[in-house]
């Protein structure tokens, strides 16, 4: 194994660990001496550290930023100038794509060809989408009386704040950089304590590709630190928050207690699988399978709920468990991995205390259900199948973020509904069938930002994302980001 011989031998990763924060234009420790750990996963080794960054850097790195944003360098910008920026950076993103990917591997440990082909590139095109779309963007000239002109304009809001989860480190920083930096502002990011390189790394880039000093800042480190002190800073303008939905309503919080900053929030999900009778089996077992062990389950999307028809339910599970069998669960280096590790010890306990509570409700496992050792010490689950789950037990209830798929039979399509809805969430979900009318019941029915029938997990940057209920507020990518980081003026002008 690539990955067991590189542990063995002591050898280098073949690529240059980020260690420090990014303030003001350049690379920095934090000011306390602070350093967190990163662990890979893959065999449980620690393999670095970077800047444990509190209070004090966040204070530094948001006056760079409000530096940077009233200098107007980057908020006053022609659009047409920061649309070439934009696109150097997503170029910038791409050439470095190898070393990328590395790093996003070695914190999060998600297969090496997925970051490369899938995390990477599209973090690229995020940002490059943004910076295209706006050079494009109109304000408005109200219909007011001839005497009177009021232009309409949006205004950056002036520093945001991203804070971003784990699961996708790069992605979800794209999404929240591409909108906010497209439209004038400056960023303070903070990634996730799991997997702060690739942010680290792309501060870099950012400024390679002519990002003027302060307009994008990194800290580092922890969320009950660096993060509460964004959320509850005076001069951060908005927070664009990714990750659980407690965190996620911390945030608001924090904005309460401090400036009323705007808070914008993609959570957490619960998300329903609805299978009727009439679909196509196989398409659908495919995509059951993709929707909850892709990424070992650690998605805000995850189709964690299979709600089947009971006249389909063995046929179906049949093939789910075929398939999750087949998944090669190991070194996220190695070419052929399907499935690598969940991202920390924590986690991976966190997921086995679920499969646990099932076990104890009286749910079934029908495949998996396991630790996997395939290294000694790295953090492996086996994808796992649950059946006879009934929609109010935990494992039915609450987001896991691991490997594990809920089966709840239904009777008719009512009780389908019923049963999909019955959730606090409501970020996505997914309906097969081949009846046109039973589908757009359904997708009208189902209480979610995103509903994919006869397919699921698609996206496009040019569609918005997020969620209904706890899942949040706000949409992530599409000209809708754009709401999120900008706000209206109106100025009047009398003849
Ligand atoms: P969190 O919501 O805790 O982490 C997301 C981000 O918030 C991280 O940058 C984190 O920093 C920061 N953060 C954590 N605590 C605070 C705080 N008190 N104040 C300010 N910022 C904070 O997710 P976890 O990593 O703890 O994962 C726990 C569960 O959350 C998962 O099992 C999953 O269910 C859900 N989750 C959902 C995601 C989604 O995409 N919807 C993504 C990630 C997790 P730090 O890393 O340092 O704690």
């Amino acid at each position: 194994m690539a990955l067991a011989r590189q542990a063995q031998a002591g050898e280098s990763w073949g690529v240059q660990l980020p260690t420090q924060a990014f303030v003001d234009g350049r690379y920095v420790d934090a000011q306390a001496g602070g350093t967190l750990p990163c662990v890979f996963p893959g065999n449980g080794r620690t393999i670095g550290h970077v800047a444990a960054c509190e209070t004090a850097d966040v204070d530094a790195a948001v006056g760079s930023a409000r530096k940077a944003f009233e200098s107007g360098a980057w908020s006053r910008m022609a659009p047409q100038d920061r649309r070439k920026v934009l696109l150097k950076l997503s170029e910038l993103i791409l050439h470095n794509r190898d070393e990328l990917a590395t790093l996003e591997t070695l914190n999060v440990g998600k297969p090496l060809v997925n970051a490369k082909t899938g995390d990477i590139p599209s973090a690229a095109a995020c940002i490059g989408w943004f910076g295209e779309a706006i050079d494009k963007i109109y304000g408005e000239v109200g219909p007011t009386p001839h005497d009177l002109t009021a232009v309409i304009t949006r205004e950056p809001l002036g520093v945001v704040a991203a804070v971003v989860p784990w699961n996708y480190p790069l992605s979800m920083a794209a999404w929240k950089l591409g909108p906010a930096l497209a439209a004038g502002n400056s960023v303070v990011l903070k990634p996730a304590e799991q997997s702060p390189y690739t942010a680290l790394r792309i501060a870099g880039l950012a400024m390679e590709a002519g990002l003027p000093p302060g307009v994008l800042n990194v800290i580092s480190g922890y969320g009950e630190t660096a993060g509460q002190a964004l959320g509850r800073h005076m001069d951060v303008d908005c927070v664009t928050f990714t990750g659980s939905t407690e965190v996620g309503k911390l945030f608001m919080r924090y904005a309460g207690e401090s400036n009323a900053k705007r808070v914008s929030l993609e959570l957490g999900g619960k998300s329903p699988q609805v299978v009727l009778a009439d679909s196509d089996l196989d398409a659908a077992a495919a995509a059951v399978a993709a929707g909850i062990f892709s990424n070992a389950g650690q998605v805000c999307n995850a189709g964690s709920r299979l709600i089947v028809d009971r006249a389909i339910k063995d046929k179906l599970l049949d093939r789910i468990v075929t398939h999750a069998r087949n998944l090669r669960v190991g070194d996220p280096f190695d070419a052929d991995t399907k499935m690598g590790p969940v991202v920390s010890k924590e986690q991976h306990a966190r997921v086995l205390s679920y499969i646990e509570s099932g076990r104890q409700d009286g749910a079934t496992v029908v495949t998996g259900g396991r630790k996997v050792g395939a290294l000694p010490d790295g953090f492996f689950i086996e994808p796992t199948v649950f059946d006879g789950v009934s929609n109010d037990m935990k494992i039915a209830q609450e987001e896991i973020f691991g490997p594990v798929l809920s089966t709840i039979e239904f009777r008719d399509l009512d009780e389908a509904l019923a049963i999909a809805n019955d959730t606090v969430y409501g970020l996505a979900a997914g309906v097969w069938t081949n009846d046109i009318r039973k589908a757009q019941r359904a997708a009208k029915a189902i209480r979610a930002g995103v509903v994919w029938v006869n397919c699921f997990d698609r996206g496009n940057m040019s569609v918005p994302f997020g969620g209904f209920k706890q899942s949040g507020h706000g949409r992530d990518k599409s000209l809708h980001a754009i709401d999120k980081y900008t706000d209206w003026k109106a100025v009047w002008y009398a003849s």
